[in-house]
């Protein structure tokens, strides 16, 4: 839970207006969590605000996923904050596969966009979601 007021002012959940008071209990909660969580986590972690139903949290984070505030790790089945703040078409993420560490990562995205869409091109097909989940082994489980 947030501990402070300037804490709350800089967060994501604080700074968009539009979200309802569950999103933004989905949202703060992803916020202060130290790796990504699942649906079931974050019911866990809500229920002493008073969210006690699972639909409550899957609704909440679709909506928080189309204003593009939430990705979806589909390897992991977990929901994390965007760490770019607004919405966008290739998501690249690199994943430690022994501590499920998660970074969100911008390099390389326009070239993904391109041999997407290229790709799909050839297909008839339009594409509208890149997501990139690479896995390996990070600096502190590599030591
Ligand atoms: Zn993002
Ligand atoms: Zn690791």
């Amino acid at each position: 839970m947030m501990s402070s007021l300037a804490q709350q002012q800089t967060s994501v959940a604080g700074r968009k207006p539009r979200l309802t008071k569950n999103d933004r209990l989905v949202l703060t909660a992803l916020e202060s969590a130290e790796a990504p969580l699942k649906a079931y986590d974050l019911l866990e972690r809500l229920k002493v605000q008073g969210i006690g139903a699972p639909m409550t949290v899957y609704r909440a984070l679709d909506r928080l996923q189309k204003q593009g505030l939430v990705h979806k790790l589909d390897g992991l089945g977990a929901f994390m904050v965007c760490s770019h703040g607004h919405p966008h078409e290739v998501e690249t993420f690199i994943i430690c596969r022994d501590c499920e560490k998660v970074e969100e990562i911008k390099d390389g995205a326009q070239r993904l966009h391109d041999v997407a869409h290229h790709a799909s091109d050839n297909f008839d097909f339009k594409a509208d979601l890149i997501r990139v989940e690479i896995r390996g082994t990070c600096k502190d489980c590599a030591a």
